[in-house]
């Protein structure tokens, strides 16, 4: 099964892209877990990654692409798997297109994740994250066994400088600009690609409800 996962930051796709790898058994694929390893272990990627990460904007089109051409050729990725945050903009959808024909591969799912942007500055404010592993906490929906602590290793979480709520502003401002487009590319396409399946689905719920509601669609196939 291959599925990519659409919405805005901090519409939840980290937390819903985790389950439906468990449940599924195919690996979650997230170029901003990628970018933000390759920063923290000083790569040269990293190196030019970290600037473009911290004031909200979007990496290269042509770098992402690279990475993702790498990593669906590895072997955990032969019975599918779920972008998490890729594509986002229409270049990388075409890139990604032409990437799957030449490798005989199709999508089958495309899901949009929908959370109104003032939900989206709310959440954002009080979500904390543990580097090392990409954990992620809210202090009023999801806080952590103890204060500022990861509850596996206890080591401290931090505030993502693209957390921080003029950064978050100028993300929604760039989803809408460049990411946004790819709803009606993906609904246009589902009208020519035979297996593709299209769905919005409402992310304002509580993280359960909405897994129950990708299930669902993931079970029509
Ligand atoms: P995320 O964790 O998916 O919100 O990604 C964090 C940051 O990594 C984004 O704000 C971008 O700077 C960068 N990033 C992640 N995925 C992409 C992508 N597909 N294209 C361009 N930049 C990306």
């Amino acid at each position: 099964m291959r599925i990519i996962l659409l919405g805005s930051p901090g519409a939840g796709k980290g937390t819903q892209a985790a389950r439906i790898s468990a449940e599924f058994c195919i690996p979650k694929i997230s170029t901003g877990d990628i970018l933000r390893q390759a920063v923290q272990e000083k790569t040269p990627l990293g190196l030019i990654a970290k600037q473009v990460i911290d004031s909200g904007k979007l990496v290269s089109d042509d770098l992402v692409i690279d990475l993702i051409q790498t990593r669906i050729t590895q072997s955990d990725c032969q019975n599918g798997f779920l972008f998490d945050g890729f594509p986002r903009t229409i270049p990388q959808a075409e890139a990604l297109d032409k990437l799957l024909i030449d490798a005989h591969l199709q999508l089958d799912f495309v899901i949009q994740i929908d959370v109104p942007d003032t939900e989206i500055i709310k959440r954002m404010s009080g979500r904390l994250m543990h580097p090392a592993s990409g954990r992620v906490y809210h202090l009023e929906t999801c806080p952590p066994k103890q204060p500022g602590k990861d509850d596996m290793t206890g080591e401290p979480l931090v505030l993502r400088e693209d957390d921080k709520e003029e950064t978050v502003k100028k993300r929604l401002m760039i989803y809408h600009e460049q990411t946004e487009p790819l709803l009606a590319y993906y609904q246009q396409k589902e009208k020519t690609a035979k297996q593709l399946k299209f769905a919005v689905v409402s992310g304002v719920n509580h993280a359960d409800q909405v897994y129950a509601k990708i299930k669902a669609v993931l079970n029509q196939q």
